[in-house]
């Protein structure tokens, strides 16, 4: 059996999220008669189906003495008589389980309404727990709405989704909502000790902090990493990289980029990592159909190929980042250290970040109206786009690096790219764009190459990163 399985919540006070377990006590020790319809939302692995069955079972329990809940009341189930037991193997007769996903579930709700007028075999009420009821097709939520409208005394109704939103209104408002808000990691961390511990196995607490943070608000994976990392004899880093892509995917460009040079100092398989980004990206595209995904997502697999032949592994990646991810100007310091991936052996990296913090003096000689500048060159970017695709690809690879309401000076990193921009085609637009967005006109264009590149020789480019670049430019 699974660990998730075996510490799977019997008992109200063992539910695992605070506040589902409060309202649920506070609902039961009441005495009031309970509701006839229930709608447990949230999502995936916060317990909704759990809590169903224990829902079940505490309104079934046939024992007489039952158990005493915290609150004091006893309306806990008490997990040994027939009905408890049938429930927790899954082979009660009067709790009815249906997965409104599958085609079997829309049949069973069809004949849901005949059967619900039939009494219980042998319990006290019928439960019947819908799984993904956002699932139902029309019809069959029109039938169980009609079911709900005049439900049969003794038959109780648990209806369990990811997206309440999706269910009629009509469904939904005739439910008793209970929320199965998203846990914190703290949360999810206390129940990670409660199963190492009956496990007798040992984790510190960082280690078991970064399976909850892994697991993404699920009780349900976090249990399943620890289960792997058992297995793994306790290696938490082993299981669990650090390389989160949701956490990626949703970062700036800057600090995209940033994050993707520390993979590379990590000797993280970017492939793998470009792989798991896009599972997420489709998992999120299959969820919510939303096809500004569809970019990102070919984007990403288009890295992935070119990762294979790519002369500098992470320049795909790279890329995409700069294509897809919000961020307009790159800051000089992650640009600098990207220059620095992009052209050099490792060995010189120390050496050419000293050398660009003594050129990132230069950027304050304009002062604010630089800063003007550069924190609307997203809008220049915008600009130019439609007026000339590749003079935007090619400023791209350039920072603003002074500018005097006049004179704007850009700098690039490569000769190539400073003499396009150079030529009087390029340039107008350019100026254009920026008197355009700055609000006034007389822009005069000036370029000048890379500072640090100038000074370090033996930095030039090889002919075949130039040719490459060039060819990302003008693809
Ligand atoms: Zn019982």
């Amino acid at each position: 059996m699974t660990l998730y399985l075996k510490y799977r919540p019997q008992k109200i006070s063992e539910l695992d999220l605070k506040l589902v377990r409060e309202r649920l006590e506070k609902m039961l020790d009441s005495g009031k008669d309970l509701p006839h319809a229930w709608l447990f939302s949230g999502s995936r692995g916060t317990g909704k189906t759990s809590a169903a069955r224990i829902l079940a079972k505490a309104i079934n329990c046939k024992r007489d003495k039952r158990g005493k809940g915290d609150k004091g009341g006893n309306y806990e189930p008490c997990n040994e008589c027939e009905t408890c037991k049938s429930v927790t193997e899954g082979s009660a007769a009067d709790v009815i389980e249906i997965d409104a996903a599958s085609n079997r579930g829309i049949d069973e709700i069809r004949e849901l309404r005949e059967r619900v007028g039939l009494a219980p075999m042998q319990a006290k009420f019928k439960v019947y727990i819908i799984d993904e009821a956002h699932m139902l097709t029309n019809e069959a939520a029109n039938a169980l709405l009609k079911t709900l409208e005049e439900p049969p005394a003794h038959s109780i109704f648990i209806l369990c989704t990811t997206e309440a939103e999706k269910l009629p209104e009509t469904v939904r408002s005739r439910c008793a909502e209970v929320k199965f808000a998203k846990p914190s990691v703290e949360e999810i961390v206390e129940k990670l000790e409660k199963v190492a511990k009956a496990e007798g196995f040992k984790v510190q607490e960082s280690g078991l902090k970064e399976i909850a943070k892994a697991a993404r608000g699920s009780f349900r994976d976090a249990i399943k990493l620890l289960e792997q990392v058992i297995l793994d004899g306790g290696d938490v880093g082993k299981v669990i990289d650090s390389t989160d892509p949701v956490e990626f995917l949703e970062m700036s460009t800057d600090i995209a980029l940033k994050f993707v040079g520390d993979l590379v100092e990590k000797g993280v398989n970017l492939r793998g990592f470009v792989e798991k980004c896009v599972e997420v990206l489709r998992e999120k595209l299959l969820e919510t159909r939303d096809v500004s995904l569809i970019t990102k997502i070919e984007g990403l697999e288009r890295a992935y190929e070119r990762m294979k032949t790519s002369a500098v592994v992470q320049l795909p990646l790279e890329i995409f980042v700069i294509e897809n991810f919000n961020g307009g100007v790159i800051p000089t310091e992650a640009k600098a250290e990207r220059r620095d991936l992009l052209s050099e052996p490792k060995a010189k990296v120390k050496e050419k970040e000293r050398d660009s913090s003594t050129s990132l003096g230069m950027t304050n000689r304009g002062g604010d109206k630089l800063d003007q500048v550069i924190s609307h060159w997203a809008e220049v970017m915008a600009k130019v786009k439609p007026m000339n695709h590749s003079v935007e690809a090619l400023l791209r690879s350039t920072r603003p690096v002074d500018f005097d309401g006049r004179d704007l000076v850009l700098e690039a990193f490569y000769e190539f790219h400073k003499k396009q921009l150079e030529s009087e085609r390029c340039r107008v637009i350019v100026e254009q764009a920026v008197g355009e967005v700055m609000g006034g006109g007389g822009i005069v264009l000036k370029m000048q190459l890379s500072g640090s590149r100038l000074r370090q020789g033996s930095g030039e480019p090889k002919d075949d990163e130039l040719v490459k670049a060039a060819e990302e430019i003008f693809r």
